[in-house]
């Protein structure tokens, strides 16, 4: 039955593979085998047992060297130690190290000797300091490449950062793999309080930096609005469905609003949409530029996802999450951003992130004043919104101005930059 079970897992890991990276359901299947968790490893440990009884030792002619019991993860010790233990690894001194497990577990593995580059076929996938259960020392995602120097069935033997680990082969293909440059994300309502949303049939798009440049950061952009049909559905203002303790488009005692209203029309009749997605698409290239992954939310005049489904999708796919609005007012008022209201602070998720979200609109707020941008009053607003109360990462609603407000290619590309350096202050 085990072993059963452990080839069914691996099947169906390389059926994914086999078929388009950007299936959401397959690539859950192989993240949640490498992510490194406790499941994780039981079928780990699981596979390495029943492989045991598969493999006789020394099977290959090109035998390069013999890894010896692999070490549990409770003794696996430091770094180094598992460094060493990979590079030198003869049976005595894996023995040493785990004396009463290695009846137990040892399967040695054979590696046949390679010289060659392998790409990797997969996204989160283990770079680890021994086979199985070793140190977990990175991440290597599609169309990253490796230098290789012994392969087996199960694992490979690679050069990572100037040092030996492993890398599960079943992830690794000497032909060519290129690099993502951006997958379609599409909404899922298994996603923690994603049966609140009315409105998600749309994707977003998430864009990977491609620079050497890279953060590990993905910002969520969200053009405020352009949501047709959105302001004729209602969702619940809160996950917990209580009511709104401020005001704004939807008054202060409800608990429902609209899914997305229609935003505001700037003086000169363009939608506030049209300018809100422009900011938005000056902001993505700069953060591409600086080395964070973007998830561009909306990138036409329509996206068919409610303001539940935009913030569940950042919570699940990104850092931190900006939305771009303009306000209703005439006055020319400046930039500014909400702030957390107090009345929802103890309320679960906005209890566990306002602070950092109320850090990130600080820091933009303080990004657009450096690079010259108007702020209203001390740059930011109390205010009890559907973005706030479902954001589970720091999120802020920015407002960068009103109706009368300049959007011209120059003062977007300020505001842009501005933007981005508020966030590279936030993540310094
Ligand atoms: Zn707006």
């Amino acid at each position: 039955m085990k072993n059963h079970f452990k080839k069914t897992i691996f099947l169906s890991a390389a059926a994914c593979t086999a078929l388009a990276f950007s299936l959401s359901s397959c690539k859950k299947t192989y993240n949640a085998e490498f992510s490194g968790t406790s499941a994780a490893v039981s079928v780990e440990e699981g596979t390495l047992t029943d492989t045991e009884a598969n493999v006789l030792p020394n099977e290959s002619t090109t035998v390069e060297s013999n890894i010896g019991p692999t070490v549990p993860a409770a003794n696996s010790g430091s770094q180094a130690q598992a460094a060493v233990l990979a590079a030198t690894n003869t049976a005595a001194q894996s023995n040493k190290v785990s004396e009463t497990t290695a009846a137990e577990t040892a399967a040695p593995i054979s590696f046949q000797s390679r010289d060659e580059k392998v790409y990797i076929m997969a996204d989160d996938v283990n770079i680890r300091a021994l086979p199985e259960t070793g140190e977990v020392l990175g991440k290597a995602n599609t169309g990253d490449s490796f230098h290789r120097t012994g392969y087996s069935d199960k694992w490979s033997r690679i050069e990572y950062n100037g040092q030996t680990a492993f890398i599960s082969s079943d992830y690794t293909t000497t032909n060519v793999v290129e690099k993502k440059t951006s997958e379609a994300v599409s909404f899922n309502t298994d996603w923690e309080f994603g049966g609140n949303s009315k409105i998600n049939s749309g994707t977003a798009t998430l864009y990977y930096a491609a620079g050497s440049n890279k953060k590990g950061k993905t910002v969520c952009v969200n053009a405020g609005h352009g949501t047709k049909g959105g302001e004729s559905v209602k969702t619940l203002c809160h996950p917990d469905g209580t009511a709104k303790v401020t005001g704004g488009s939807t008054a202060a005692g409800n608990t429902r609003a609209a899914a997305v209203s229609s935003g505001t029309t700037m003086s000169d009749g363009t939608s506030e949409a049209y300018v809100n997605l422009k900011v938005a698409k000056a902001l993505k290239n700069i953060l591409l530029e600086r080395g964070y992954n973007v998830l561009m939310i909306r990138e036409s005049e329509d996206v068919q996802l409610d303001n539940i489904a935009r913030t569940v999708m950042a919570n699940n796919r990104s850092d931190c999450h900006i939305a771009i609005h303009y306000d209703s007012t005439t006055k020319n008022k400046g930039a500014f951003f909400m702030s957390v209201a107090d009345g929802i602070k103890g309320m679960y998720p906005v209890s566990t992130i306002w602070q950092e979200s109320d850090r990130l609109g600080a820091n933009v707020i303080n990004g657009l004043s450096a690079n010259g941008v108007k702020i209203f009053g001390d740059g930011s607003m109390q205010m009890d919104l559907t973005q706030t109360s479902y954001s589970k990462i720091p999120s802020i609603d920015l407002e960068l101005g009103d109706k009368v407000s300049d959007y011209s290619d120059s003062t977007v590309a300020v505001l842009a930059k501005g933007i981005a350096d508020g966030i590279d202050s936030y993540y310094s």
